[in-house]
C-alpha cells in the first residue's frame, strides 16, 4: 500500500506522541494542506506577504498556539510547536517562517520565560503584560513579528544591539533600523530587540530590551524592497525606528530576562529550523509522487522502474530519516539549562535540517528530472526557500560549525595559553 502524500512527517504512534499534541499537529497538517498549499505559488511569484493566511489561522487557534491556556490559547509546549510548525513549512515556507516569528513573541514570553529565573516582583508584572498581549492576539488577531538583525555582530549574538531604547518617563524612545525583518508591513507589533542606555552609559548585550513596538506608532516606517530568490512571501524589509515613543507596558520580557534567556534557553535559537523540516519532507514527498506518476497536475508517466532513480530515492529516504531522527530529539530535549552534550545535539539538528532541506531539494531535482523544475510545481520553490535555512542568524550553519568544534575541544574558560 503507498503512503498517503500527507501522511504525518512524525507518526504519533511511532514517536510516541502525547494525544493532545497530536491533535494540533493534525491540525496543522490540515491547515496547511487545505488552505496554504493553494496560495503558495501567487505569494512567492508576487513576492507579497500572505496576510488572508494568517487572518484565516485566528479562527483556528494557530495564532495563539503557545499562548498558555488560562490566556485562551493552546498551551502548545516547544515540541509541539517545532512539529505543527513543520507540518506547515512541508506546504508554505514563506508563511512557516513569518508564522514562527509571531509564534516565539508567544513561546519565549510564554513557557520558555516561565523556566527562566526571576524576582517575584518581575514575574508578577511580567505575567500582567503577557496577558495583554496575549489577549490582543487571542481576541483580536493581532499578528507580532521579530525583526532582531541588523547586519551586523548583533543578531549573531557577538555584539550589543545597535538599536537603542533611551528611558524616558513612562517608557522608551527607541531609535535604529532592522533588516530582513519578515512580515515588516504586516504585523500589528515588531518584537523588537534593542539596547537600553541612557547619556553617558556603554552599550551592553546585558541590558538588551525586548519590546512591542506598535506598527502604526509615530517614527516607524518600512522601506526598501524585497526581491529575493526564495522565501519571497516573508516580505522581509527593512524597518526604521526613529524616536519612537514605546510605552513601559509594551515591554515583552523584563529587564535583564532576555539576556538569561539566550543564554540559559538556547534551544529557542532552533525554532527557525521547523519551516526547513517541512521543506525537506516536501522535496522527498514530491519526488515519490512524480517517480510514480501521481503527482497532482502532471500527466501518469511513471518513472520508478530506472535503477538510478531507485538508488536515488534511497539515499533521499535515509537523509530524511536521519534528519528527522537528529531534529525529533533535539527538539524533544530543549529545555533551560541544558547539558552540554544537548547543545551541541541541537547545533548539529539546526545545521542538519537547514543543509539537508536544500540538499533533498537538489536532490529532487536532479532525479525527477526536467520537466518536474517548471515554476507551475512546487519543487523549484522548495528548492529556492530551503537555500535560505543555513542564513538565518544567529545559528547560521557557519555559526553551528564554529561552534561544534570549538565547544567539543575545549571545556568552558579553556585555552590553550
Ligand atoms: C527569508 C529570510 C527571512 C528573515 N527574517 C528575519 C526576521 O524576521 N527577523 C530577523 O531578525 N532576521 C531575519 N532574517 C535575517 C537573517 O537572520 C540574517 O540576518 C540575514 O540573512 C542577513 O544576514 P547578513 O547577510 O547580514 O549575515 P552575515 O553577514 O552572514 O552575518 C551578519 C554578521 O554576523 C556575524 N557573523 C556571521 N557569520 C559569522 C561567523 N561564522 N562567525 C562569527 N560571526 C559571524 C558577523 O558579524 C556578520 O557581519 C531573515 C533572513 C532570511 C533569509
Amino acid at each position: 500500500m503507498s503512503t498517503p502524500k500527507d501522511a504525518p512527517i512524525f507518526d504519533p504512534v511511532a514517536f510516541r506522541l502525547e494525544r493532545r499534541e497530536a491533535e494540533i499537529i493534525d491540525k496543522a497538517r490540515q491547515f496547511g494542506a487545505r488552505v496554504l498549499a493553494p496560495r503558495a505559488a501567487k505569494h512567492d511569484r508576487e513576492a507579497t506577504f500572505p496576510i488572508e493566511n494568517f487572518r484565516d489561522m485566528h479562527p483556528e487557534g494557530l495564532l495563539g498556539i503557545c499562548v498558555p491556556e488560562r490566556d485562551g490559547g493552546q498551551g502548545a509546549s516547544f515540541r509541539t510547536y517545532c512539529l505543527a510548525a513543520a507540518e506547515l513549512g512541508r506546504y508554505c515556507g514563506a508563511t512557516a517562517l513569518s508564522w514562527n516569528m509571531h509564534v516565539c513573541s508567544t513561546l519565549w514570553t510564554g513557557a520558555l520565560a516561565d523556566d527562566l529565573e526571576m524576582s517575584a516582583e518581575d514575574r508578577n508584572a511580567h505575567n500582567g503584560r503577557r496577558s495583554k498581549h496575549y489577549k490582543r492576539i487571542v481576541g483580536e488577531g493581532a499578528i507580532y513579528s521579530q525583526p532582531f538583525s541588523e547586519g551586523g555582530a548583533a543578531a549573531a549574538g557577538a555584539a550589543a544591539f545597535g538599536t537603542e531604547a533611551k528611558p524616558v518617563d513612562g517608557g522608551f524612545l527607541v531609535s535604529g533600523k532592522k533588516i530582513f525583518a519578515s512580515l515588516s508591513g504586516a504585523a500589528d507589533y515588531y518584537g523588537i530587540l534593542c539596547t537600553e542606555r541612557s547619556e553617558g552609559d556603554a552599550a551592553s548585550r546585558k541590558n538588551t530590551l525586548y519590546l512591542a513596538v506598535p506598527a502604526k506608532a509615530e517614527g516607524v516606517s518600512v522601506v526598501g524592497d524585497w526581491d529575493p530568490l526564495g522565501m519571497r512571501g516573508t516580505v522581509s524589509r527593512t524597518l526604521l525606528l526613529k524616536d519612537v515613543f514605546v510605552a513601559e507596558d509594551e515591554m515583552l520580557m523584563p529587564r535583564g530576562v532576555y539576556f538569561r534567556a539566550a543564554t540559559s534557553w538556547p534551544h529557542m535559537f532552533l525554532t527557525l529550523s521547523p519551516t526547513y523540516m517541512g521543506l525537506a519532507q516536501a522535496a522527498y514527498d514530491f519526488t515519490v509522487s512524480y517517480l510514480r506518476g501521481e503527482l497532482p497536475g502532471t500527466p501518469p508517466v511513471k518513472r520508478r522502474m530506472f535503477p538510478t532513480k531507485q538508488i536515488a530515492v534511497a539515499e533521499m529516504r535515509i537523509m530524511l530519516e536521519q534528519t528527522k531522527a537528529l531534529w525529533f530529539q533535539a527538539v524533544s530535549e530543549a529545555r533551560a539549562e541544558p547539558t552540554k552534550e544537548q547543545v551541541l545535539r541541537a547545533y548539529a539538528a539546526q545545521f542538519t535540517v537547514m543543509e539537508n532541506a536544500n540538499a533533498l531539494a537538489a536532490k529532487a531535482i536532479r532525479t525527477c528530472g526536467g520537466q518536474a523544475m517548471l515554476k507551475n510545481l512546487p519543487l523549484e520553490r522548495v528548492y529556492r526557500d530551503s537555500r535560505c535555512g543555513s542564513l538565518m542568524l544567529p545559528w547560521t550553519a557557519e555559526i553551528c560549525l564554529d561552534r561544534i568544534g570549538k565547544e567539543a575541544l575545549y571545556e568552558a574558560g579553556e585555552t590553550d595559553a
